[in-house]
Protein backbone atom coordinates (compact mmCIF):
# COMPACT_ATOMS: atom_id res chain seq x y z
CA UNK A 1 0.00 0.00 0.00
CA UNK A 2 2.45 2.60 0.49
CA UNK A 3 3.78 1.77 -2.85
CA UNK A 4 0.83 2.82 -4.37
CA UNK A 5 0.53 5.78 -1.73
CA UNK A 6 4.13 6.84 -3.20
CA UNK A 7 3.10 6.70 -6.79
CA UNK A 8 0.15 8.74 -6.04
CA UNK A 9 1.81 11.56 -4.59
CA UNK A 10 4.51 11.41 -6.89
CA UNK A 11 2.31 11.56 -10.25
CA UNK A 12 0.21 14.40 -8.47
CA UNK A 13 3.38 16.46 -7.67
CA UNK A 14 4.62 15.78 -11.44
CA UNK A 15 1.03 16.87 -12.66
CA UNK A 16 1.22 20.39 -10.45
CA UNK A 17 4.74 20.68 -11.37
CA UNK A 18 4.09 20.19 -15.46
CA UNK A 19 0.55 22.18 -14.78
CA UNK A 20 2.83 25.14 -13.22
CA UNK A 21 5.36 25.04 -16.21
CA UNK A 22 2.14 24.96 -19.17
CA UNK A 23 0.52 27.85 -17.56
CA UNK A 24 2.28 29.91 -14.94
CA UNK A 25 3.34 32.19 -16.92
CA UNK A 26 -0.58 33.18 -18.53
CA UNK A 27 -1.65 36.82 -17.56
CA UNK A 28 -4.56 35.42 -15.51
CA UNK A 29 -2.40 33.67 -13.01
CA UNK A 30 0.00 36.74 -13.03
CA UNK A 31 -0.73 37.81 -9.20
CA UNK A 32 -1.71 34.62 -8.08
CA UNK A 33 0.41 31.32 -5.99
CA UNK A 34 0.28 29.89 -9.63
CA UNK A 35 2.38 32.77 -11.23
CA UNK A 36 4.71 32.80 -8.33
CA UNK A 37 5.67 29.10 -7.88
CA UNK A 38 6.26 29.37 -11.99
CA UNK A 39 8.37 32.43 -11.07
CA UNK A 40 10.53 30.60 -8.62
CA UNK A 41 10.75 27.73 -11.24
CA UNK A 42 11.79 29.31 -13.84
CA UNK A 43 14.11 32.45 -12.68
CA UNK A 44 14.38 32.09 -8.96
CA UNK A 45 15.37 29.19 -8.29
CA UNK A 46 18.13 28.61 -11.33
CA UNK A 47 19.27 32.01 -10.72
CA UNK A 48 19.85 31.16 -6.68
CA UNK A 49 21.54 27.95 -7.91
CA UNK A 50 23.68 29.92 -10.64
CA UNK A 51 24.85 32.38 -7.62
CA UNK A 52 25.69 29.20 -5.53
CA UNK A 53 27.76 27.54 -7.94
CA UNK A 54 29.54 31.11 -8.64
CA UNK A 55 30.23 31.36 -5.15
CA UNK A 56 31.64 28.07 -4.63
CA UNK A 57 33.32 26.58 -7.98
CA UNK A 58 33.47 30.25 -9.45
CA UNK A 59 30.57 29.11 -12.39
CA UNK A 60 32.44 26.05 -13.02
CA UNK A 61 29.26 23.87 -13.05
CA UNK A 62 26.69 25.86 -14.62
CA UNK A 63 28.85 27.25 -17.82
CA UNK A 64 28.17 24.00 -19.32
CA UNK A 65 24.70 23.85 -17.96
CA UNK A 66 23.64 27.37 -18.85
CA UNK A 67 25.19 26.99 -21.98
CA UNK A 68 23.06 23.63 -22.66
CA UNK A 69 19.95 26.11 -20.93
CA UNK A 70 20.29 28.87 -23.50
CA UNK A 71 20.44 26.24 -26.27
CA UNK A 72 17.23 24.97 -25.17
CA UNK A 73 16.24 28.38 -24.28
CA UNK A 74 16.71 30.65 -26.88
CA UNK A 75 17.84 28.59 -30.04
CA UNK A 76 15.61 26.41 -32.36
CA UNK A 77 15.74 22.91 -31.60
CA UNK A 78 13.28 19.55 -31.79
CA UNK A 79 14.48 18.27 -28.99
CA UNK A 80 10.91 18.40 -27.07
CA UNK A 81 9.24 17.62 -30.15
CA UNK A 82 11.26 14.64 -30.48
CA UNK A 83 10.74 13.69 -26.75
CA UNK A 84 7.07 13.63 -27.62
CA UNK A 85 6.81 11.98 -30.35
CA UNK A 86 9.09 9.25 -29.23
CA UNK A 87 6.87 9.26 -26.14
CA UNK A 88 3.32 8.96 -28.27
CA UNK A 89 5.02 6.24 -29.86
CA UNK A 90 6.72 4.27 -27.25
CA UNK A 91 3.94 4.39 -25.26
CA UNK A 92 1.07 3.33 -27.97
CA UNK A 93 4.08 0.24 -29.47
CA UNK A 94 4.31 -0.97 -25.45
CA UNK A 95 0.21 -0.57 -25.65
CA UNK A 96 -1.08 -1.27 -28.04
CA UNK A 97 -0.13 -5.07 -28.37
CA UNK A 98 -1.57 -5.88 -25.35
CA UNK A 99 -4.67 -4.58 -25.48
CA UNK A 100 -5.52 -5.22 -29.55
CA UNK A 101 -7.07 -8.85 -28.77
CA UNK A 102 -9.32 -7.89 -25.95
CA UNK A 103 -10.87 -5.18 -27.56
CA UNK A 104 -13.90 -5.41 -29.43
CA UNK A 105 -13.75 -4.34 -33.34
CA UNK A 106 -14.88 -1.06 -33.68
CA UNK A 107 -12.05 0.36 -31.03
CA UNK A 108 -9.63 -1.59 -33.42
CA UNK A 109 -10.92 0.16 -36.16
CA UNK A 110 -10.85 3.85 -34.21
CA UNK A 111 -7.39 3.21 -33.35
CA UNK A 112 -5.76 3.72 -36.45
CA UNK A 113 -7.57 6.29 -37.46
CA UNK A 114 -6.73 8.48 -34.15
CA UNK A 115 -3.30 7.19 -33.61
CA UNK A 116 -1.63 9.13 -36.57
CA UNK A 117 -3.68 12.48 -36.47
CA UNK A 118 -0.88 14.49 -33.77
CA UNK A 119 1.99 13.18 -35.91
CA UNK A 120 0.21 14.73 -39.04
CA UNK A 121 -0.84 17.59 -36.71
CA UNK A 122 2.49 18.21 -35.27
CA UNK A 123 4.07 18.20 -38.92
CA UNK A 124 1.53 20.79 -40.07
CA UNK A 125 2.16 22.89 -36.96
CA UNK A 126 6.20 22.32 -37.65
CA UNK A 127 6.58 22.54 -41.14
CA UNK A 128 8.03 25.98 -42.26
CA UNK A 129 6.88 26.77 -45.23
CA UNK A 130 3.02 27.28 -44.12
CA UNK A 131 2.43 31.21 -44.41
CA UNK A 132 3.27 31.90 -40.76
CA UNK A 133 6.42 33.89 -41.65
CA UNK A 134 6.63 37.37 -43.33
CA UNK A 135 8.84 36.95 -46.21
CA UNK A 136 9.22 39.95 -48.89
CA UNK A 137 6.79 38.09 -50.90
CA UNK A 138 4.00 38.38 -48.92
CA UNK A 139 5.20 41.35 -47.10
CA UNK A 140 2.40 43.94 -49.10
CA UNK A 141 -0.39 41.47 -48.70
CA UNK A 142 0.49 40.91 -44.62
CA UNK A 143 0.17 44.71 -44.26
CA UNK A 144 -3.04 44.83 -45.90
CA UNK A 145 -4.89 42.38 -43.39
CA UNK A 146 -4.91 43.89 -39.62
CA UNK A 147 -5.18 47.50 -38.95
CA UNK A 148 -3.15 49.55 -36.66
CA UNK A 149 -4.65 49.64 -33.56
CA UNK A 150 -3.10 52.16 -31.77
CA UNK A 151 -3.17 50.68 -28.60
CA UNK A 152 -1.02 47.29 -28.95
CA UNK A 153 0.30 48.26 -31.98
CA UNK A 154 1.61 51.60 -33.81
CA UNK A 155 2.30 52.10 -37.37
CA UNK A 156 5.65 52.99 -38.80
CA UNK A 157 7.99 50.23 -36.52
CA UNK A 158 11.05 48.56 -38.67
CA UNK A 159 11.71 45.34 -37.86
CA UNK A 160 15.59 45.80 -37.62
CA UNK A 161 16.12 42.38 -38.56
CA UNK A 162 14.18 41.68 -41.48
CA UNK A 163 14.18 45.57 -42.74
CA UNK A 164 10.62 45.87 -43.12
CA UNK A 165 7.59 47.42 -41.74
CA UNK A 166 6.33 45.25 -38.79
CA UNK A 167 2.61 44.78 -40.09
CA UNK A 168 -0.18 44.55 -37.28
CA UNK A 169 -0.22 41.84 -35.15
CA UNK A 170 3.31 40.47 -36.29
CA UNK A 171 5.95 40.03 -34.49
CA UNK A 172 9.84 39.27 -34.81
CA UNK A 173 10.78 35.58 -33.34
CA UNK A 174 14.57 35.56 -32.16
CA UNK A 175 14.33 31.47 -32.01
CA UNK A 176 12.72 31.24 -35.68
CA UNK A 177 14.90 34.52 -37.29
CA UNK A 178 12.13 35.84 -38.32
CA UNK A 179 8.54 38.21 -38.10
CA UNK A 180 5.45 36.18 -38.08
CA UNK A 181 1.83 37.38 -38.81
CA UNK A 182 -0.66 37.22 -36.27
CA UNK A 183 2.39 35.91 -33.75
CA UNK A 184 0.43 33.44 -31.11
CA UNK A 185 3.58 32.40 -29.39
CA UNK A 186 7.01 30.64 -29.97
CA UNK A 187 6.02 27.10 -29.26
CA UNK A 188 9.11 24.74 -27.98
CA UNK A 189 6.60 21.56 -28.45
CA UNK A 190 6.43 22.19 -32.19
CA UNK A 191 9.54 23.90 -32.57
CA UNK A 192 8.00 26.73 -34.19
CA UNK A 193 6.35 29.91 -34.29
CA UNK A 194 2.05 29.79 -33.98
CA UNK A 195 0.52 32.49 -36.00
CA UNK A 196 -1.59 33.64 -38.70
CA UNK A 197 -0.85 29.83 -41.18
CA UNK A 198 -0.57 27.62 -38.75
CA UNK A 199 -2.55 28.17 -35.50
CA UNK A 200 -5.61 26.01 -36.60
CA UNK A 201 -2.80 22.92 -36.99
CA UNK A 202 -2.02 23.73 -33.09
CA UNK A 203 -5.65 24.01 -31.85
CA UNK A 204 -5.87 20.11 -34.06
CA UNK A 205 -2.83 19.26 -32.69
CA UNK A 206 -4.00 19.92 -29.06
CA UNK A 207 -7.67 18.24 -29.43
CA UNK A 208 -6.47 15.18 -30.92
CA UNK A 209 -2.91 14.64 -28.39
CA UNK A 210 -6.01 15.47 -25.56
CA UNK A 211 -8.69 12.91 -26.61
CA UNK A 212 -5.86 10.21 -27.99
CA UNK A 213 -4.88 10.21 -24.22
CA UNK A 214 -8.64 10.59 -22.51
CA UNK A 215 -8.92 7.24 -24.97
CA UNK A 216 -5.84 5.83 -24.18
CA UNK A 217 -7.07 5.87 -20.43
CA UNK A 218 -10.62 4.54 -21.17
CA UNK A 219 -9.21 1.25 -23.23
CA UNK A 220 -7.04 0.58 -20.53
CA UNK A 221 -10.20 0.72 -17.92
CA UNK A 222 -11.72 -1.12 -20.39
CA UNK A 223 -9.23 -3.84 -20.48
CA UNK A 224 -7.86 -3.88 -16.91
CA UNK A 225 -11.45 -3.30 -15.07
CA UNK A 226 -12.50 -7.46 -15.34
CA UNK A 227 -8.78 -8.50 -14.21
CA UNK A 228 -8.96 -6.38 -11.38
CA UNK A 229 -12.34 -7.21 -10.30
CA UNK A 230 -11.38 -11.02 -10.46
CA UNK A 231 -8.37 -10.39 -8.51
CA UNK A 232 -10.41 -8.08 -5.59
CA UNK A 233 -12.58 -11.20 -5.41
CA UNK A 234 -10.31 -13.33 -5.11
CA UNK A 235 -8.13 -12.09 -2.59
CA UNK A 236 -10.99 -9.45 -0.88
CA UNK A 237 -9.96 -10.73 2.56
CA UNK A 238 -5.98 -8.82 1.73
CA UNK A 239 -7.70 -5.71 0.91
CA UNK A 240 -10.89 -5.44 2.83
CA UNK A 241 -11.24 -1.75 4.41
CA UNK A 242 -10.89 -2.11 8.10
CA UNK A 243 -11.51 1.60 9.73
CA UNK A 244 -9.60 2.83 12.37
CA UNK A 245 -11.42 1.85 15.36
CA UNK A 246 -11.50 5.11 17.46
CA UNK A 247 -12.87 6.86 14.65
CA UNK A 248 -16.35 7.87 13.57
CA UNK A 249 -17.32 6.12 10.85
CA UNK A 250 -20.34 8.73 10.03
CA UNK A 251 -17.80 11.53 9.53
CA UNK A 252 -16.52 13.07 6.14
CA UNK A 253 -13.39 12.21 7.08
CA UNK A 254 -13.71 8.58 8.13
CA UNK A 255 -15.71 8.32 4.68
CA UNK A 256 -12.70 9.54 2.53
CA UNK A 257 -10.18 7.79 3.73
CA UNK A 258 -12.44 4.50 2.52
CA UNK A 259 -13.09 6.33 -0.57
CA UNK A 260 -9.11 6.48 -0.78
CA UNK A 261 -8.48 3.36 0.44
CA UNK A 262 -10.33 1.53 -2.22
CA UNK A 263 -8.74 3.81 -4.56
CA UNK A 264 -5.28 3.12 -3.95
CA UNK A 265 -6.16 -0.36 -3.61
CA UNK A 266 -7.64 -0.45 -7.30
CA UNK A 267 -4.51 1.54 -8.32
CA UNK A 268 -2.19 -0.75 -6.80
CA UNK A 269 -4.00 -4.06 -7.73
CA UNK A 270 -3.87 -2.89 -11.08
CA UNK A 271 -0.44 -1.80 -11.19
CA UNK A 272 0.37 -5.15 -10.00
CA UNK A 273 -1.67 -6.85 -12.45
CA UNK A 274 -1.60 -4.84 -15.76
CA UNK A 275 2.17 -3.93 -15.18
CA UNK A 276 4.02 -1.10 -16.97
CA UNK A 277 2.70 -1.81 -20.85
CA UNK A 278 -1.13 -1.79 -20.06
CA UNK A 279 -1.42 0.04 -16.18
CA UNK A 280 1.79 2.63 -16.39
CA UNK A 281 0.65 4.00 -19.82
CA UNK A 282 -2.86 3.84 -18.83
CA UNK A 283 -2.14 5.77 -15.77
CA UNK A 284 -0.09 8.37 -17.95
CA UNK A 285 -2.32 8.73 -19.69
CA UNK A 286 -5.02 9.38 -17.52
CA UNK A 287 -3.39 12.32 -16.00
CA UNK A 288 -1.94 13.57 -18.89
CA UNK A 289 -5.32 13.96 -20.73
CA UNK A 290 -6.06 17.39 -19.01
CA UNK A 291 -3.27 19.26 -20.08
CA UNK A 292 -4.08 19.38 -23.69
CA UNK A 293 -7.39 19.95 -23.62
CA UNK A 294 -7.05 23.02 -20.50
CA UNK A 295 -4.50 24.06 -23.16
CA UNK A 296 -7.23 24.21 -25.82
CA UNK A 297 -9.95 25.57 -23.43
CA UNK A 298 -7.87 28.69 -22.97
CA UNK A 299 -7.10 29.26 -26.89
CA UNK A 300 -10.57 28.92 -26.84
CA UNK A 301 -10.57 31.62 -24.53
CA UNK A 302 -8.09 33.75 -26.42
CA UNK A 303 -10.19 33.39 -29.45
CA UNK A 304 -13.36 34.10 -27.68
CA UNK A 305 -11.69 37.22 -26.25
CA UNK A 306 -10.37 38.11 -30.08
CA UNK A 307 -6.78 38.45 -28.66
CA UNK A 308 -3.17 35.95 -28.80
CA UNK A 309 -1.29 34.81 -25.91
CA UNK A 310 1.26 37.79 -26.85
CA UNK A 311 -1.16 40.19 -26.75
CA UNK A 312 -2.97 38.85 -24.07
CA UNK A 313 0.18 39.45 -22.07
CA UNK A 314 0.40 42.75 -23.64
CA UNK A 315 -3.76 43.62 -22.41
CA UNK A 316 -2.85 42.56 -18.93
CA UNK A 317 0.04 45.57 -18.98
CA UNK A 318 -2.28 48.03 -19.87
CA UNK A 319 -4.79 46.42 -17.42
CA UNK A 320 -2.16 47.19 -14.45
CA UNK A 321 -1.13 50.60 -15.43
CA UNK A 322 -4.99 51.78 -15.10
CA UNK A 323 -5.21 50.37 -12.11
CA UNK A 324 -1.87 52.90 -11.16
CA UNK A 325 -4.16 55.41 -13.07
CA UNK A 326 -1.52 56.61 -15.59
CA UNK A 327 -3.81 55.45 -18.69
CA UNK A 328 -4.94 58.12 -20.93
CA UNK A 329 -8.11 57.05 -23.35
CA UNK A 330 -7.83 59.57 -26.63
CA UNK A 331 -10.23 59.17 -29.85
CA UNK A 332 -8.67 59.79 -33.52
CA UNK A 333 -10.08 62.39 -35.67
CA UNK A 334 -12.74 60.57 -38.80
CA UNK A 335 -10.80 62.23 -41.17
CA UNK A 336 -7.17 59.68 -40.47
CA UNK A 337 -9.68 56.50 -40.96
CA UNK A 338 -8.84 56.30 -44.49
CA UNK A 339 -8.87 52.40 -44.95
CA UNK A 340 -12.03 50.12 -46.47
CA UNK A 341 -14.33 52.30 -45.28
CA UNK A 342 -13.19 54.47 -48.22
CA UNK A 343 -13.03 51.67 -50.72
CA UNK A 344 -16.48 50.36 -49.38
CA UNK A 345 -17.70 53.75 -50.30
CA UNK A 346 -15.79 53.98 -53.52
CA UNK A 347 -16.55 50.97 -54.51
CA UNK A 348 -20.29 51.24 -53.73
CA UNK A 349 -21.24 54.54 -55.27
CA UNK A 350 -19.06 53.09 -58.39
CA UNK A 351 -21.60 50.11 -57.92
CA UNK A 352 -24.77 52.30 -58.12
CA UNK A 353 -23.78 54.00 -61.10
CA UNK A 354 -22.60 50.56 -62.71
CA UNK A 355 -26.48 49.27 -61.61
CA UNK A 356 -28.07 52.39 -63.07
CA UNK A 357 -26.77 51.03 -66.61
CA UNK A 358 -27.25 47.65 -66.25
CA UNK A 359 -28.91 45.60 -63.28
CA UNK A 360 -26.46 43.07 -63.25
CA UNK A 361 -24.24 42.81 -59.42
CA UNK A 362 -20.78 42.55 -59.21
CA UNK A 363 -18.93 40.61 -56.46
CA UNK A 364 -19.17 42.77 -53.21
CA UNK A 365 -16.33 41.55 -51.54
CA UNK A 366 -13.86 44.81 -52.64
CA UNK A 367 -9.79 43.97 -53.05
CA UNK A 368 -8.02 46.97 -51.47
CA UNK A 369 -5.79 49.02 -54.19
CA UNK A 370 -2.37 48.15 -54.54
CA UNK A 371 -0.16 50.08 -52.59
CA UNK A 372 3.60 51.10 -52.54
CA UNK A 373 5.52 48.66 -50.29
CA UNK A 374 6.78 51.72 -48.02
CA UNK A 375 3.32 52.57 -46.93
CA UNK A 376 3.05 52.70 -43.00
CA UNK A 377 -0.23 52.23 -42.97
CA UNK A 378 -1.84 50.82 -46.22
CA UNK A 379 -5.94 50.16 -46.34
CA UNK A 380 -6.34 46.59 -44.94
CA UNK A 381 -9.41 44.04 -45.66
CA UNK A 382 -10.14 43.76 -41.93
CA UNK A 383 -14.00 45.06 -40.74
CA UNK A 384 -13.27 47.33 -38.34
CA UNK A 385 -10.87 49.94 -37.51
CA UNK A 386 -9.86 51.51 -34.58
CA UNK A 387 -11.22 55.22 -33.04
CA UNK A 388 -9.11 54.89 -29.77
CA UNK A 389 -5.90 55.72 -29.30
CA UNK A 390 -4.06 54.80 -25.30
CA UNK A 391 -1.47 56.47 -23.76
CA UNK A 392 0.61 55.80 -20.34
CA UNK A 393 2.00 58.73 -19.10
CA UNK A 394 5.39 58.57 -16.76
CA UNK A 395 3.88 61.14 -13.92
CA UNK A 396 0.41 59.94 -14.01
CA UNK A 397 -0.33 63.26 -15.02
CA UNK A 398 -2.78 63.97 -18.34
CA UNK A 399 -0.36 64.19 -21.65
CA UNK A 400 1.08 66.93 -22.63
CA UNK A 401 3.67 67.16 -25.43
CA UNK A 402 1.89 64.46 -28.09
CA UNK A 403 4.21 63.25 -30.39
CA UNK A 404 3.89 64.04 -34.19
CA UNK A 405 2.70 61.11 -35.07
CA UNK A 406 -0.35 60.54 -32.74
CA UNK A 407 -1.18 64.73 -32.98
CA UNK A 408 -1.64 63.74 -36.71
CA UNK A 409 -4.22 61.34 -35.88
CA UNK A 410 -5.93 62.20 -32.69
CA UNK A 411 -8.79 65.06 -32.00
CA UNK A 412 -7.19 67.57 -29.32
CA UNK A 413 -8.12 67.31 -25.82
CA UNK A 414 -9.62 64.11 -26.50
CA UNK A 415 -7.68 62.12 -23.79
CA UNK A 416 -9.06 60.95 -20.76
CA UNK A 417 -7.82 58.77 -17.62
CA UNK A 418 -8.94 55.22 -17.95
CA UNK A 419 -9.73 53.03 -15.41
CA UNK A 420 -10.76 49.89 -17.11
CA UNK A 421 -10.19 47.88 -19.80
CA UNK A 422 -13.76 47.89 -21.03
CA UNK A 423 -13.90 50.97 -21.94
CA UNK A 424 -11.43 50.54 -24.49
CA UNK A 425 -12.25 48.61 -27.61
CA UNK A 426 -10.63 45.90 -29.32
CA UNK A 427 -10.48 46.41 -33.28
CA UNK A 428 -9.23 42.53 -33.17
CA UNK A 429 -11.89 41.10 -31.42
CA UNK A 430 -15.32 40.56 -33.81
CA UNK A 431 -17.34 38.39 -31.88
CA UNK A 432 -16.56 34.67 -30.88
CA UNK A 433 -17.74 33.02 -34.21
CA UNK A 434 -16.03 35.19 -36.36
CA UNK A 435 -12.96 34.89 -34.52
CA UNK A 436 -12.81 31.36 -34.65
CA UNK A 437 -13.63 31.74 -38.65
CA UNK A 438 -10.62 33.95 -38.53
CA UNK A 439 -8.29 31.79 -36.15
CA UNK A 440 -8.85 28.74 -38.54
CA UNK A 441 -8.58 30.28 -41.65
ZN1 LIG B 1 11.57 40.52 -38.08
ZN1 LIG C 1 9.56 31.34 -33.18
Amino acid sequence: MAFARNIAIFTITVSLLTFIAFFGRLPAFRNTPIGFLHRLLVIHIPSGLRKLDIYLTNGRVTGGGSRLGHYLMYEKHPVVLIFFLGLVSGSAGLFIPVIWSPVPLHHKLFIPFLLPLPYLFTYLSARRNNGTYITEINHAAQMRHYPYDRILYYPGNHCRTCKFLKPARSKHCSICKTCVARMDHHCVWVNNCLGRGNYRWFLALLLSTGVMLAYGAYLAYLVLAPIVRDHYAKYERWYRYEADPSSDPSTWMSFFDMKLHHFLTYTSISLDVGGLRLSGVGLLALLTWPLPLSLLGYHVYLIWAGTTTGESAKWADWRDDMDDGVVFLGWRREDTMHTMRDVYASQSSHHEQQDSNSSTLSSPIPTPPETPPDEEEPPTTWPLESRHILLRTLDGHPPQNLSSRIKSVAKEDSFKRCWQLKEVENVYDLGFWDNFIEALQ
